[in-house]
Parts: C-alpha cells; sequence; structure tokens
C-alpha cells in the first residue's frame, strides 16, 4: 500500500481492496468493512507524516525503509500522563481480571445501573443492594450500607 511489503495483509489489501487504485486515491465506501472504513479514515491523519520522494518513504522526514506499525501507533496514539495509581492496578501479580474491572472503576468507565438508566437501557437506577440510591461508582464504593456493613463484617479498614 504505502511501499512494497512482504506482509499477507497489504498483498490481501492491494488485490482485493485497492483493486489497482492507488489507495490515497480510494474513496471511503459504506459497504466497506469497519476495519477498512477506519483504515481509509486514517489518511488525512498520517498524510502530513508521510513523504515520498521516488521509491523512497518517509515518515516524519526519516527515511521508511520497512514499515513499523509500533513507529505509526507511537506517533498517532493519544499521549496522556501516567497516573499515580497505575501501579496498583497493574502489578505483576495482579489478577487481570480484577485489574481489568479496578481499571474501570478508577476511569470511570464501570457500568452502573445509574449510567444503564441514563443510556435508557433500564427504568430504573436504584442500587440493588441496598436500595436507597442511584447505583453510582461513588455510591458503590463509598455510600452503600450494604456495602459499609459488608466490610465491617469482613474486617477489612
Ligand atoms: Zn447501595
Amino acid at each position: 500500500m504505502l511501499m512494497k511489503s512482504a506482509a499477507l495483509w497489504v498483498a490481501w489489501a492491494v488485490a482485493y481492496r485497492c483493486k489497482g487504485v492507488d489507495v490515497w486515491q480510494l474513496k471511503v465506501n459504506s459497504s466497506s468493512s469497519w476495519a477498512w472504513r477506519k483504515v481509509l479514515l486514517l489518511r488525512p491523519k498520517v498524510q502530513h507524516l508521510l513523504a515520498r520522494q521516488g521509491d523512497k518513504m518517509f515518515w516524519e522526514g526519516k527515511p521508511m525503509e520497512q514499515y513499523s506499525a509500533k513507529r505509526v501507533w507511537t506517533t498517532l496514539r493519544p499521549k496522556c500522563s501516567k497516573q499515580e495509581w497505575s501501579k496498583l492496578i497493574w502489578g505483576k501479580c495482579s489478577i487481570p481480571r480484577f485489574s481489568f474491572i479496578s481499571w474501570l472503576i478508577m476511569i470511570n468507565a464501570l457500568t452502573t445501573r445509574s449510567k444503564l438508566f441514563r443510556w435508557g437501557k433500564i427504568s430504573d437506577d436504584q442500587c440493588l443492594l441496598c436500595g436507597f440510591s442511584s447505583e453510582s461508582r461513588e455510591h458503590l464504593f463509598f455510600a452503600c450500607v450494604f456495602v459499609q456493613q459488608l466490610v465491617q463484617v469482613a474486617g477489612v479498614s
């Protein structure tokens, strides 16, 4: 696509997706797969980073002898500072399932009943454990009477 590559998926995309048309000229088609549309929609984001001089390609002004997905991803992905709590969640001995749920809690992405109610998926957002309040992250972990009693019984402080 961008360069001649030995990668099988590139040869497949050139043969079956591009069908002889330059990838930069292809139109985004609604009948295309989700993945192919995403690839085509990335073109405006990489166009200013990519340059061609004859047969040689340059990425951010540096010669691109061989395509590197890592190099492209590192350039394109949004970067943010590392969170202080990340080591607590993603430790070597952590259980991945618990780490993932903890991460969802920390970034407030846990699907609580209050969110499901806001999205119109359920008709009631009351906490199923206590029934006194809307089931939000803050309620579940800091204010729910049932959870507080459970923590007391478990002896965790
Ligand atoms: Zn509750």
